[in-house]
């Protein structure tokens, strides 16, 4: 059995394929969506999802949240003294889908289809790739996210399509692809996007402009700035959200019984996007332009990401197509429901018989490379395209150099991704260095091979014919450089945290959104929501079922009543 994974910034899902169909597996609160939050409690024990969520504003520094925003990277967050890389993070997070699944299923389940942004670069889909490992998952593909969105949607009728435009807006990344589907080949003809552009930008456009009214001295007087500042982004996404249904919309934040409150307009917030906006065109246009598509030639445009439930974004989209966009696939659960599709098609699902997927690279693979102007100077630096963005994949291509210097002993290549004629505008992914016999310049011949498989991840050799040389891509960063070794030791260390019990989860969440709500009310209400904590903490503590049901009913009812049904 393998499980479909849409591994989010802001949300995750779990999926499978079953009866002919792709289904989004519940996780243990019942819901479909689960936070990719994490958390440690005073006890030391990882919470994971709505709980963990729930804690970022009264618990900053012993919660984890957007972490995928620094997949690939060295950057560690200390989670109550421990450190955790965005890998562990995001491991412990696919490790309680995989939970949840196996929950479902009744049976262990070991592998998956991880989807990665299209934009995802190598070092950042090897990450994700380890991350799965560490969860004791084998990661059996991964897959973009948009292409994804596209198998969900064209999966529905099977019909062919003239190219149609998926536009995938999340909390941290925007991608863009191009597909059409004939004969049973879904085929996505070009992706472009954005890697740091999502509904995360638009909190801080919020953020930004409360700033301006608010008094961020007194409230810092009253509380730690990081403190702070999470306390302003939970209200920054709270203001965010409700301006999707009203013209305006308070922005109010409690800080130590303290309320400092102002109202976001519609037309305000818009206005303070438009820099964010205007960056949602220009992945647009290249896709376009990269598949040869002509804008009114376009079948659909299909939104995907909970970020375009902005009407600010929605505009933006309607102006750009001159057309409304299609909603007819669930803005949050498409990513996912396609994970489940590759992952019948991995397994040969006989439903599936007829449907090919073909995707594309969505940026260019090189190596730098020096040149010689018509003067003879040499020019170092340069960017030699291998594979040239949206090739189709899997693709294996060879480019040929030849010595430079006289009796040069050995040649080096720096292996970039990205579009910048010097590579040093371009991300570095390593490099390899092959030795030469000794010639004259340009006497000997060195074959460079990049292949890029159907998951998006880079392998190069270079081989030199007259000595039968042949060399691997040598990876810059030891992290990247894990061994089998190491992948276990580190699986070892996140299986000796402790968890909190899965049986347990739905309680968690309620006593972290219950102290949540404390910390935002006053008065009256405060007194209520307290009063409520201590009935269903003591029902725990009886561990008295009876007693436990009644109390978390009316303990999440007030907390209804106060503030709304809960979202996700
Ligand atoms: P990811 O795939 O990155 O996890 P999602 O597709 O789940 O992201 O989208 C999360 C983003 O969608 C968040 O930034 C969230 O604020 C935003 N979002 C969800 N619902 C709404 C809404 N009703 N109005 C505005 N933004 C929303
Ligand atoms: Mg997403």
């Amino acid at each position: 059995m393998i499980i479909g994974i849409d591994l989010g910034t802001t949300n995750s899902t779990v999926s499978v394929w079953q009866d002919g169909r792709a289904v989004l597996i519940p996780n243990a609160l019942g819901d479909l969506l689960t936070p990719s939050a994490v958390s440690i409690d005073d006890a030391g024990a990882l919470l994971v999802g709505f709980a963990a969520r729930e804690r970022q504003s009264t618990h900053p520094d012993r919660t984890a949240t957007a972490f995928k925003r620094y997949m690939g990277t060295r950057h560690v967050t200390k989670l109550g003294g421990v450190a955790f890389t965005a890998e562990d993070l995001s491991a412990i997070v696919l490790g309680r889908l995989k939970a949840d699944a196996e929950a479902y299923l009744g049976t262990t389940v070991s592998e998956a289809v991880i989807t990665v942004p299209a934009y995802f670069n190598d070092r950042q889909r090897k990450a994700t790739r380890r991350a799965g490992e560490l969860a004791g998952l084998q990661v059996r593909r991964l897959l973009n996210e948009p292409t994804a969105a596209a198998l969900a949607f064209g999966i529905q009728d099977c019909a062919d399509r003239e190219p149609f435009l998926v536009f995938d807006l999340g909390g941290g990344t925007f991608d863009v692809s191009i597909v059409e589907m004939f004969d049973g080949v879904v085929e996505v003809r070009a992706s472009a996007g954005d890697n740091r552009l999502g509904g995360e930008d638009f909190n801080d456009a919020i953020m930004a402009l409360a700033r301006t009214r608010l008094d961020l001295a007194a409230m810092e007087a009253l509380a730690a700035p990081a403190l702070v500042h999470e306390i302003m982004r939970a209200a920054a996404e709270r203001t965010r959200r409700a301006l999707s249904d009203a013209a305006q919309a308070p922005f109010q934040v409690t800080i130590a019984g303290v309320q400092f409150e102002t109202i976001v307009s519609a037309a305000e917030f818009e206005a303070q996007a438009a820099g964010l906006i205007e960056r949602l065109r220009d992945p647009v246009l290249r896709s376009l332009r990269e598949s040869d598509t002509r804008v009114d030639l376009l079948s659909e445009i299909v939104l995907v990401g909970g970020a375009t439930r902005m009407p600010v974004v929605r505009k933006a989209v309607t102006r750009m197509f001159s057309r409304f966009p299609n909603a007819s696939v669930h803005p949050d659960h498409a990513v996912g429901l396609g994970a489940a599709v590759q992952a019948a098609l991995l397994a040969k699902d006989a439903a599936l018989d007829e449907i090919r997927l073909s995707d594309v690279c969505p940026f260019s693979l090189g190596v730098d490379t020096t040149e010689r102007d018509a003067r003879g100077a040499l020019h170092g630096g340069l960017f030699s395209p291998v594979i040239e963005r949206n090739t189709p994949i899997p693709a294996s291509r060879i480019s040929y150099f030849r010595t430079l210097a006289d009796n040069q002993r050995e040649v080096q290549f720096g292996i970039y991704q990205g579009e910048a004629r010097e590579v040093r505008n371009n991300i570095k992914l390593g490099e390899i260095t092959v030795p030469v016999p000794p010639r004259p310049a340009g006497m000997v011949g060195v074959e460079c091979r990049f292949s890029y498989d159907s998951s998006g991840l880079l392998e190069v050799d270079v081989h030199v014919p007259e000595t039968g040389m042949t060399r691997n891509l040598v990876i810059l960063d030891e992290v990247d450089a894990m061994t089998e070794r190491d992948v276990a030791q580190r699986r070892e260390l996140l299986a000796a945290l402790k968890y909190h019990p899965r049986e347990e989860a739905a309680n968690a969440a309620l006593l972290a959104r219950a102290a949540r709500c404390y910390e935002s009310f006053i008065g009256a209400e405060r007194e209520r929501i307290g009063h409520g904590t201590l009935e269903f903490q003591a029902a725990l503590e009886r561990q008295d079922p009876r007693g436990i049901r009644i109390a978390h009913g009316q303990l999440s009812g007030l907390l209804d009543t106060l503030e709304g049904e809960r979202f996700l």
